[in-house]
């Protein structure tokens, strides 16, 4: 059989559109602020396409570079300064950080009203509990995928290899609350194999090219491929073997193109509630 290749691009748009049209005939006008501090290249193009992305459906883009060398103060003070912004829907910290930040510490000043990146304690809190919440991009594209594919989650076998705490751990906690039954991996799990052989839906968020063969997929499994590896050629792979798994699954994301722009596109539809739930609309 021959997989049906999920076309990544074709679904952003969409929830782009819808979120373009919205602005439209509502008339709001959100703000997406975004920090990036260093030239990590990777970041930059990706903070690039989220700018490209607010010009598309409407969105203010107001965007905030600072060198490797700025002080953690500068950053935590304008996260305060945005925060109490009124004109600001949404504030967003490209990660990863230059090593002298604290990470965690600048995530948790962001306030969670403002965190359309879902990446604040109370907003995963509040998915652990099943509450409404800001969910972090790539996991919320994913559940948007498997919901274009019109997937029951209820009671399927999903095993996530890769289990970090802006990808893996927050979707496992949004498929285990749709009543699927969820098997975490990571670096230490011995036998991956005997995992993912068992998985109806298995998706992969390592940055390992390769890792998942054919011969650990089960027949008519529903791949969904979230690792970015660019190899020396200059090609830019996920982590699985596309061109050989791809003949046993059902359904399967290519890389690029498949999770990818679903990231950006959620991140704008964050950002638009953001809005809304500011200004007490539902
Ligand atoms: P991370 O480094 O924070 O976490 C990696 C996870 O993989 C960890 O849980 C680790 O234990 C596990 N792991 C490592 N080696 C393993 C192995 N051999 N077997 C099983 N598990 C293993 O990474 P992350 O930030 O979650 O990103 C993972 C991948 O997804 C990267 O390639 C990243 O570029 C990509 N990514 C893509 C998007 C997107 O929008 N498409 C968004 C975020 C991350």
């Amino acid at each position: 059989m021959t997989a049906k290749i999920i076309d990544g691009t074709k679904l952003a748009e969409q929830i782009k559109s819808r979120v373009q049209k919205e602005i439209k005939e509502t008339g709001l006008k959100p703000k997406l602020s975004v920090i990036l501090i260093g030239n990590d290249s990777a970041s930059q193009i990706y903070v690039k396409k989220k700018h490209d992305a607010c010009q598309e459906t409407g969105i203010i883009s107001d965007q905030h570079f600072f060198t490797e060398k700025a002080k953690e103060t500068e950053i935590t003070d304008l996260i305060e300064t945005l925060n109490k912004d009124k004109t600001v829907s949404g504030i967003l910290v490209q990660v990863p950080l230059p090593k002298h930040f604290n990470e965690q510490k600048i995530m948790n000043l962001i306030s969670p009203e403002k965190d359309v990146d879902g990446f604040h304690p109370i907003n995963q809190g509040k998915n652990v509990l099943g509450q409404d919440c800001f969910m972090p991009a790539t996991p919320l594209g994913i559940m948007r995928i498997l919901e274009s594919i019109n997937i029951d989650l209820q009671g399927k076998n999903i095993v996530l290899i890769g289990a970090s705490n802006i990808v893996g751990k927050p979707l496992g906690l949004m498929l285990l609350n749709k009543n699927a039954t969820i098997t975490y991996c990571n670096k230490f799990t011995q036998n991956l194999k005997d995992f993912t052989v068992k998985a109806d839906i298995l998706i992969v968020a390592v940055g390992k090219p390769k890792l998942i063969t054919k011969n650990m997929v089960k027949k008519n499994a529903v791949v969904i491929d979230v690792g970015i590896n660019r190899l020396e050629n200059g090609k830019v792979v996920g982590d699985v073997d596309f061109d050989k798994v791809k003949e046993i699954t059902s359904f399967i994301t290519p890389v690029p193109k498949g999770v990818g722009p679903m990231t950006v596109a959620c991140l704008m539809e964050n950002t638009l509630k953001a809005e809304k739930q500011r200004r007490g609309i539902n």
